[in-house]
């Protein structure tokens, strides 16, 4: 059986993956109306990695005899200014989830739950390569500038991301 104190935290960190989910799905809506199709595709199959961890946590809590409760979503930004800002946006969003994944490791620790720190080991090293993943479109971008030639490429290579999770 799981402490009340972890399944608490893992049902807010259920809610925060998907409103990661959502937030990536507001980007990516705003991207599909422009020319950048590519970041559109690459910022859509971001959101699904999200509501996959979702499913991570809400699976493991069942597996744990954990009661899974469903909060409400926040509702997420869907007008940008540019790529630039919309990958900066990412790259501040991943940092904060590693943060909550951090506090969640913390937690997991004082209680002694083991089995939990296991499970979110994967979560900590999923956390590196997302921020790795946002850092570099922000340079790159950052380095295109105004460049439409540039910002197109970049596009171009960001359509062609298929899904890379770190193994399970
Ligand atoms: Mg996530």
């Amino acid at each position: 059986m799981i402490s009340k104190k972890i399944e608490e935290a893992l049902n807010h960190q259920i809610n925060n993956e998907l409103a990661s989910y959502y937030s990536y799905l507001g980007m990516s809506a705003f991207l599909e109306s422009t020319p950048y199709k590519g970041f559109a595709g690459w910022m859509r199959m971001q959101a699904e990695e999200e509501q996959g961890h979702a499913m991570k946590i809400f699976d493991y809590l069942n597996d744990r005899s954990g009661k899974v409760v469903l909060k409400a979503v926040l509702q997420p930004q869907t007008d940008f200014s540019s790529p630039l800002e919309i990958f900066e946006n990412s790259l501040a969003q991943e940092i904060e989830v590693t943060g909550q994944i951090n506090e969640l490791f913390q937690l997991a620790q004082d209680e002694k739950d083991f089995a939990t720190l296991e499970f979110l080991g994967w979560f900590l090293m999923e956390q590196v390569e997302e921020e790795k993943s946002a850092q570099d479109m922000v340079d790159l971008l950052k380095l295109a500038g105004d460049s439409v030639e540039a910002l197109l490429r970049i596009d171009s290579e960001a359509g062609q991301r298929s899904t890379a999770e770190p193994e399970a």
